[in-house]
């Protein structure tokens, strides 16, 4: 790389920004820090800032602000406390690259404004391009993405929109509840589903893989990300989480990305691109691994993939809807307020809210976003445990 790639850390302190901050360690000349930002991990952006030394950092809950100071060494970086101030900042030329790696809905705004001040956005915050597909659309050629199946897609094609693309075919996981008999589902708990076979991650996300409610919006990321038709679009179970996705050409032939399942790999190429840089992590030795599987999905038990479909199809706000249905209700079953099978009953009485307006403006995605939550919210007491 020639130039030293000034960077905005969006959710430094969750799993993905500290998987980026680990890449950058092994790559210090080549990345500037301009800003961490964190929701309320205070103990760990200190260590990040007394570590990293970047010019801004910004914590969501003020409350833990003194906290914060009282733990810096290096007293340099500059606290930011209102939220005006950093999407000044995003708007500035102080930084050339976001990371977006915040978790849920909460850092669409944030995106939108780098997008619009032309920046390069290096996205794993894969809601905010579900909650605003085709706004977000307009700006694909700045977005790289750091979500692994999407990577591995796009380090095949690029931002080609290649006719000679059949589908792609994203591979799945299948969560730790894919060999599990669907009339067990009911006895699901939080610390069951907490516990990913593959990679480790957030906890929203974690539940979003035992649903398999990810791969939902994995195919509505897909759409948006690739310009693709929904029908070209497929799901594969590969319990061994090896092959990250799959792209199928006209003429039979299919490429793939394989590698370990570690996120330093998909986010060094994120930050890279279109060069590799060290992501610390090594080759994947193929002689060590016996068996490859693959299988088809099960959609009784898992009838979350159908709603991406059905979403693609159906009016503009469904899958902003679907989407907020789906936090929300995870939310509730992290606070055992209700089971492991209401996420999906919440998900499906949700779809009749959305509704068919087109072209919304970023302000009005957030308004109908705001409506729409108070509206599942009244839905979820339904399910209520207790
Ligand atoms: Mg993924």
């Amino acid at each position: 790389m020639s130039n030293v790639n000034k960077l905005i850390i969006l959710g430094s302190t969750g799993s993905i920004g500290k998987s980026t901050l680990e890449v950058i360690k092994h790559n210090n000349d080549n990345f500037n820090i301009i800003c961490l930002t964190a929701d309320s991990s205070s103990v760990v952006l200190a260590e990040q800032i007394n570590f990293f030394k970047p010019k801004f950092a910004y914590l969501n809950n003020h409350l833990l602000i003194d906290d914060l100071k009282s733990r810096l060494t290096h007293n340099q970086t500059i606290l930011i406390t209102d939220i005006h101030q950093l999407h000044d900042l995003l708007k500035s030329d102080s930084y050339n690259t976001l990371v977006a790696a915040m978790s849920g809905s909460t850092g669409l705004l944030l995106t939108y404004i780098a997008l619009q001040a032309n920046k390069i956005v290096l996205l794993a915050n894969k809601e905010s391009l579900v909650m605003a597909g085709d706004l977000f659309s307009k700006y694909r050629k700045q977005i790289i993405p750091i979500d692994s199946e999407h990577n591995a897609i796009f380090q095949v094609i690029g931002y080609s929109d290649s006719e000679e693309i059949n589908k792609i075919t994203l591979t799945a996981s299948g969560g730790p509840f894919r060999a599990y008999p669907r009339s067990k589902f009911e006895q699901i708990t939080v610390e069951m589903a907490l516990k990913h076979p593959n990679w480790s991650m957030g906890r929203k996300i974690t539940i979003d893989s035992a649903t398999m409610m990810n791969k939902c919006l994995e195919i509505i990321e897909a759409h948006y990300l690739f310009n693709l038709k929904s029908d070209q679009i497929d799901v594969l179970v590969h319990p061994e989480s090896i092959i990250h996705s799959i792209v199928n050409y006209n003429d039979g032939s299919s490429l793939c990305q394989f590698s370990e399942p570690n996120m330093q790999i998909p986010i060094s190429y994120a930050l890279g691109y279109p060069n590799r840089i060290n992501s610390g992590i090594g080759s994947f030795d193929l002689s060590t691994i016996e068996n490859l599987n693959f299988s088809k999905i099960d959609h009784d038990k898992f009838p979350s993939i159908n709603y991406a479909y059905e979403a693609l199809n159906g009016s503009e706000t469904s899958c902003l809807v679907i989407n907020a249905a789906n936090e929300l209700a995870v939310n509730a079953f992290l606070e055992k307020q209700i089971s492991f099978l209401s996420i999906f009953s919440i998900i499906e009485d949700s779809f009749r809210i959305s509704q068919n307006t087109t072209g919304l403006s970023i302000e009005e995605i957030l308004d109908a976003d705001t409506l729409c939550r108070q509206k599942i919210k009244e839905i979820i007491k339904k399910y209520f445990i207790n």
